[in-house]
C-alpha cells in the first residue's frame, strides 16, 4: 500500500507548504509547480528556470524542513525545471489536501518548519539583526548555537524585556542552522503553540503523535516561556521533552520575559533551565537605536533627515518594535499626506508616543487619564466604586503614580480618586511596589506610563 500512503505524505507536506505561504505568493509562485514524490526524493517541478531560482531563494529552507518532518531526515530534495513548459500544470494543491478543519492532529504545528516562517524568514536573520553591548552575548551565544546546535550552550535561555529582539534571535538561530545544514529538523514555536499541541494530543488520545513531534527535532526552540507559569501538567511534559532531548544532545533555545530565577515554576526545570548559557538582552544603547533606525529608514521611500532619528532614537529608549513603528508611523504619514518628513512632523506624529516636554510634572488628573486609557477602561470607573479587574489595578497605579510623581498626600489622591481613603491609597502603592519588584514585566509597564507621562 505504499501508494495511498505517498498520497497522504504529499498531501500533508503540500498542507504544510501552503499554511506557510502568503495567499498571493502562492497563486504566483506555487500554482504551476508540481512536487513529485519517490521514497528517496522530493521534486520539486518549477515551469521554468527563473521560478525554480526564485522557489529555491525563498522557500528553499521551510522546503526542506518540511520534507525532512514529513517524509523523514533522508529525503533529498530537488529542484527541476520542466522542459517542455509544464501543458498541464498540476495545481498544488490537489484535491487529497485536507481542509485546515480535517487536517490530522498537528493544527499548528506545520512540520518542522518555522512557525508562520514564510513572514518572519525574511526578515528575522542574522544578518538583520543590529548588535551593540546590550545583546552581544545573546547574539554571540545565538550565532554558536546555530552553527552546532547541541554541542555548545544547551540548553541557551534567551531573556529581556518585550521588544528586545528575542523572538528575532530565535528565529533567526532556526534559519541559521538550516542554512548550514539543511536537512536538521527544526521545530520553532511559540510557548504557546506548545500548550495548544499538548492540549489537543490529550484530547484526541494523540499523545504518542505529540511526543513524537517534540522529542525527535534537532532543535527545539521555544519562545516566551514564561507563558507557562501556572500550567502545572504542561510544565511536566515541557520536562520530560526537556530530558528527552537534552540526553541526546539536541539542541533546545527557550526566550523569556525574565531569568529563570524569577519564573513561578517547579525547580527541577528551572534548574534545567539554567545548565547551558542564560544570555539576557537589555535595552539597546542610544548608538544601537540609531543604527536600527538607520537600516529601516534605508527601507522608507523618502530620506528621513538625521534630526527624526534622533529624535526618535532619544525618545524611545527600550523597546526596539515601538522604535521601528514610530517611523515608520512618520513616514508613513508622510507618505500618505505627501509631506516631507521634518521634526514637527515627527512631534506630531508621535505625540502620545512621545509627550513634548512641557518642564512641568504631570497632574493627578494627567496620570489617571494615561493610566485609564492604557488599561482601556473609562475615568467615572476608576473613581467608580467597582473593584473587578483590570480596574483595581489601573486604580493602583494610578495611586502609585501620582504618589511618585507628584507632591500629594495620601489623602489627597484618594480624594483624586473618588474619595478613597489613604489607608486604601498606602495599600495600593505598596502592592504597585511589590508587583513591579516581582514582575520585570509589569515594572516595565509601568515604566511605559511614567515615560508617557514625560517623567523620565
Ligand atoms: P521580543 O521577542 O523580544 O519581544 P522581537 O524579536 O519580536 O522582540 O523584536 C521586536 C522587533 O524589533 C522586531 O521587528 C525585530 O526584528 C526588531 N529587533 C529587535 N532587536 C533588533 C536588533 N538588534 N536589530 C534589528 N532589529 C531588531
Ligand atoms: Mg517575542
Amino acid at each position: 500500500m505504499a501508494e495511498p500512503h505517498r498520497v497522504t505524505r504529499r498531501a500533508r507536506l503540500i498542507a504544510g507548504l501552503r499554511s506557510n505561504v502568503p495567499p498571493s505568493r502562492w497563486s504566483t509562485w506555487f500554482s504551476g509547480v508540481r512536487i513529485e514524490l519517490t521514497d528517496q526524493t522530493l521534486d520539486v517541478v518549477a515551469p521554468s528556470d527563473f521560478h525554480s531560482h526564485w522557489l529555491q531563494d525563498h522557500y528553499r529552507e521551510l522546503i526542506a524542513s518540511l520534507a525532512s518532518d514529513y517524509l523523514g531526515t533522508d529525503i533529498v530534495v530537488r529542484y527541476l525545471t520542466a522542459s517542455p513548459p509544464l501543458e498541464d500544470p498540476q495545481v498544488v494543491p490537489p484535491t487529497d489536501v485536507p481542509r485546515p478543519s480535517e487536517r490530522s492532529p498537528e493544527p499548528s504545528a506545520l512540520g518542522s518548519s518555522l512557525e508562520q516562517s514564510s513572514r518572519y524568514l525574511d526578515k528575522y536573520v542574522f544578518d538583520n539583526f543590529i548588535v551593540g553591548p546590550s545583546n552581544r552575548l545573546a547574539l554571540a551565544a545565538a550565532m554558536a548555537v546555530a552553527e552546532k546546535p547541541g554541542q555548545h550552550y544547551n540548553p541557551l535561555f534567551l531573556y529581556g524585556g518585550a521588544g528586545l529582539g528575542k523572538t528575532h534571535l530565535l528565529y533567526a538561530i532556526g534559519h541559521g542552522a538550516l542554512t548550514t545544514r539543511p536537512d536538521t529538523s527544526i521545530r520553532c514555536i511559540s510557548s504557546e503553540t506548545f500548550f495548544n499541541d499538548f492540549v489537543e494530543g490529550i484530547r484526541r488520545k494523540r499523545m504518542d503523535d505529540f511526543k513524537h513531534r517534540y522529542r525527535t527535532v534537532d532543535l527545539l526552540l521555544l519562545d516566551d516561556v514564561q507563558f507557562f507559569q501556572g500550567k502545572e501538567q504542561v510544565l511536566e511534559e515541557l520536562f520530560h521533552t526537556f530530558n528527552a532531548l537534552h540526553q541526546f544532545d539536541k539542541q533546545i533555545v527557550l526566550t523569556c520575559d525574565r531569568p529563570p530565577k524569577d519564573l513561578g515554576i517547579e525547580e527541577r526545570l528551572r534548574s534545567r533551565f539554567q545548565w547551558g548559557l542564560l544570555a539576557d538582552i537589555g535595552p539597546p544603547e542610544v548608538e544601537t537605536r540609531l543604527a536600527i533606525l538607520r537600516r529601516h529608514a534605508g527601507f522608507a521611500p523618502k530620506q528621513v533627515p538625521d534630526a527624526v532619528l534622533d529624535f526618535i532614537a532619544q525618545h524611545i529608549t527600550d523597546n526596539i518594535r515601538e522604535l521601528e513603528g514610530a517611523l515608520t508611523k512618520v513616514t508613513a504619514f508622510a507618505a500618505l499626506a505627501q509631506q516631507p518628513i521634518t521634526l514637527d512632523l515627527a512631534h506630531e506624529q508621535l505625540a502620545d508616543l512621545i509627550p513634548t516636554p512641557s518642564g512641568r510634572p504631570p497632574t493627578a488628573t494627567e496620570i489617571i487619564a494615561v493610566v485609564a486609557a492604557s488599561y482601556g477602561v473609562s475615568l467615572t470607573d476608576m473613581e467608580g466604586p467597582s473593584r473587578r479587574e483590570p480596574l483595581v489595578t489601573a486604580r493602583q497605579i494610578a495611586m502609585y503614580l501620582i504618589r511618585t510623581l507628584t507632591e500629594l498626600s495620601l489623602p489627597k489622591i484618594g480624594k483624586q480618586l473618588g474619595g478613597r481613603d489613604h489607608s486604601t491609597v498606602l495599600h495600593g502603592v505598596n502592592k504597585i511596589i511589590k508587583l513591579i519588584k516581582a514582575d520585570p514585566q509589569f515594572a516595565h509597564r509601568i515604566n511605559d506610563l511614567s515615560r508617557k507621562l514625560g517623567s523620565t
